[in-house]
């Protein structure tokens, strides 16, 4: 060794000798083989590589006597490993700085992955490598058909490009092109695979679908997906039996905005007007710009009066003025509305009908609205008018009650008195309930009209006891919307506590339809009203679905058998068969039963005796202004309740 030590690098020979004490220690008397590496320096000044066979003999203490070997120069084999491995290296540093995914698989797992796609994915390597599989990394709806395309790799199938939705560490998601090839990998079976991040055009692809549905000035739905939309809806409308509306709007001489201050302007303007449309609309609808100063708008599930009011709102918010590049400025617009069905069956018949019904509003002035058909003008306006006219009728006092004697067939006295809502229109003179409250139900006003009434009520009953009227109910009809109004039972409680009525003499209307819908929801209000110590009647009785479970639980004490059934009780035999299940039905309650809308003395008579004692109707008064009612009452008490 010594010979040979001599020229050897100075830590190899430190580290040889060291490995010949420690074989030796450990197999002390014995003669043992090893193989060690080291590195010689030439006379030339070359390092040489050697590979050495060395033969020990060691002695009991553990101690080497003699040491043979045989030295082979392996230079040539180790400076080629080098070379090879730097190229390794310089390889793997290249395929780290791709942008593309590059990958290894062996087993169903990542042998190597590259930066970018550890990165990408969120990862760090020792997360993914050797670890998780390519199914790991796609949404689980992809992942059969990555394992079927690895299959195939395994079988030694090239692959062609194949689209993904690549799923990160943190859950999100991004657009992969992968294709995968068979390769051997450290000598083994493998496959390698490269993958391609395609958000970017998936974007453009996106912004060229958006360039195609959408209007760049306005960034609204553009005519061509307002006709998808259209054609989804009406679809939808005809299996459902739906209407639908389509309004058509274009402004009035926007022309002169674009020639007086030009297209910047005129462009700014458009946008604004596009900006406000918008805010009239629902989520549900679609607002488009069709092109120039033209706008529409598809409105699902709506009829002729719910578009008229959407269209006077569109005209409003379109009408008030814009500040636009220092210019205040004013545009009108002029609206055409369409009906499904009754206008057209398609898109394009309703797009063209709308734009004629446009044209007869500018026809006609100008900053209108028209339907395309003349009956829905006539029927809508009667609406829109009600609808002014009901807001203006609350304010100025054209509201009265009059009041219809509830009676007791076998005394023959006034029980109580039904008061029902008329409302004097200056124009159209007496209106009746049936007429109006709908709608007033429909704007949100039936609120303020049915407070009214209740403190009318109270108070005019207060006012007969105070005259020495015999104290009797008053009967107040109640809405659906007013009862689910969540204020509701406070507002009764006032009226009471404002007019000094006694609760019990104070008697709500609810109609069984009102009471049942949500049936559970409503005991809670139900029982809150009767703690006020009020009467509560269920009115139109008949006519919808009453559970007897529910009428059990409801602290009500009236049923009001409807009108319709009493109309023909001498010639129909159900309706008689009606009747007489409601009157049943309420004594096994113990409730008592009214009989609506007793014109002649034969339906009293059969009523009677049916054991019907309590009756309303014709027959014995219309309903009356308050005066005539206290006239009537103290008449008959005058006759002694003849
Ligand atoms: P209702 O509660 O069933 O009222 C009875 C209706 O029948 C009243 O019509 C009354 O005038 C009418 N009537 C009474 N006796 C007879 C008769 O012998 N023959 C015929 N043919 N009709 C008779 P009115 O006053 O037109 O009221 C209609 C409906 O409007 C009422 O039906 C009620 O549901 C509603 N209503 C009335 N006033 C109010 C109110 O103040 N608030 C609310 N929310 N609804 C009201
Ligand atoms: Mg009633
Ligand atoms: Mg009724």
């Amino acid at each position: 060794m010594d010979l040979v030590g001599r020229h050897m690098e100075p830590g190899d020979y430190d580290a040889v000798m060291a490995r010949i004490a420690d074989v030796a220690s450990r197999h002390p008397g014995e003669r043992v083989s090893l193989v060690v590496h080291y590195r010689i320096r030439g006379a030339d000044g070359r390092i040489r590589h050697c590979h050495d066979t060395l033969t020990l003999e060691v002695d009991g203490s553990g101690v080497p006597t003699a040491v043979f070997g045989v030295a082979v120069d392996v230079s040539e084999r180790v400076e080629a490993e080098a070379a090879m491995r730097e190229k390794e290296s310089q390889f793997r540093a290249t395929m780290e700085a791709a942008q593309v995914g590059i990958f290894v698989l062996q087993d169903g797992v990542f042998r190597y992955a590259n930066r970018f796609l550890i990165e990408r994915f969120g990862y760090a390597a020792d997360e993914i490598i050797d670890k998780l599989g390519p199914p790991d990394l796609v949404v689980p709806g992809q992942r059969e058909r990555v394992r079927d395309q690895m299959r195939r790799r395994a079988a030694g199938e090239t692959g062609r490009p194949y689209e993904l939705t690549a799923l990160r560490k943190d859950g999100s998601t991004f657009p992969v092109i992968i294709m995968g090839a068979p390769a051997t990998y450290h000598g083994q079976p493998a496959s390698v695979g490269t993958l391609l991040d395609i958000s970017v055009q998936k974007e453009a692809e996106e912004r060229a679908r958006e360039l195609a549905y959408f209007d760049p000035l306005t960034g609204l739905p553009n005519r061509r997906l307002l006709g998808d939309r259209c054609l989804q809806l009406i679809a939808a409308a005809e299996r459902e039996g739906s209407e639908l509306a389509l309004i058509f709007i274009d402004l009035d001489h926007f022309k002169r905005v674009n020639d007086s201050l030009g297209h910047t302007v005129g462009d700014e303007l458009l946008r604004n007007v596009g900006i406000r449309l918008g805010t009239v609309v629902r989520k549900i609808d679609t607002l488009a710009r069709l092109g120039g100063d033209e706008f529409a708008v598809v409105l699902p599930g709506t009829h002729a009066a719910g578009a008229a009011e959407v269209a006077a709102r569109l005209a409003e918010v379109c009408s008030a003025s814009y500040f636009v590049g220092g210019h205040e400025l004013t545009v009108t617009p002029s609206l055409g509305i369409a009906l499904y069905p009754n206008d057209g069956g398609d898109f394009d018949t309703l797009l063209r009908n709308a734009d004629a019904a446009m044209y007869k509003a500018k026809e006609s002035g100008r900053n209108g609205v028209r339907f395309y058909s003349s009956e829905m003008n006539l029927a809508t306006l009667r609406h829109l008018l009600l609808e002014s006219g009901l807001r203006r009728g609350l304010g100025a006092r054209e509201f009265v009650l009059h009041y219809q004697p509830l009676v007791e067939t076998g005394s023959g006295t006034v029980i109580g008195a039904e008061a029902l809502i008329r409302w004097k229109d200056p124009d159209a003179g007496l209106v009746f309930p049936d007429q109006f409250i709908h709608v007033a139900e429909d704007i949100g006003l039936i609120n303020p009209i049915g407070d009214w009434v209740l403190r009318e009520a109270c108070r005019q009953a207060r006012a007969w006891q105070d005259e020495g009227l015999p104290p009797m109910v008053v009967a107040v009809n109640v809405s659906p919307v007013q009862f689910r109004q969540p204020g509701f039972v406070d507002s009764v409680a006032a009226a009471l506590a404002q007019s000094g009525l006694e609760p019990r003499f104070l008697e709500l209307e609810l109609t069984e339809r009102t009471v049942m819908h949500d049936a559970e929801h409503n005991i809670g209000t139900l029982a809150a009203l009767a703690d006020l110590g009020i009467e509560l009647a269920l009115d139109d009785f008949g006519t919808g679905y009453s559970s007897l479970a529910y009428l059990k639980r409801f602290p009500v004490s009236k049923l009001k058998i409807d009108r319709s059934f009493v109309r023909d009780l001498e010639a129909d035999a159900e309706d008689r068969a009606i009747a007489s299940t409601i009157l049943s039905m309420g004594r096994s309650l113990h409730l008592k039963v009214l009989a609506e809308g007793v014109e002649s003395a034969e339906q009293a008579k059969i009523l009677s005796d049916m054991g019907c004692e309590l009756v309303q109707g014709y027959l014995y008064s219309q309903p009356l202004p308050a005066e005539e009612f206290a006239a009537f009452v103290r008449n008959r008490v005058g006759q002694g309740a003849a």
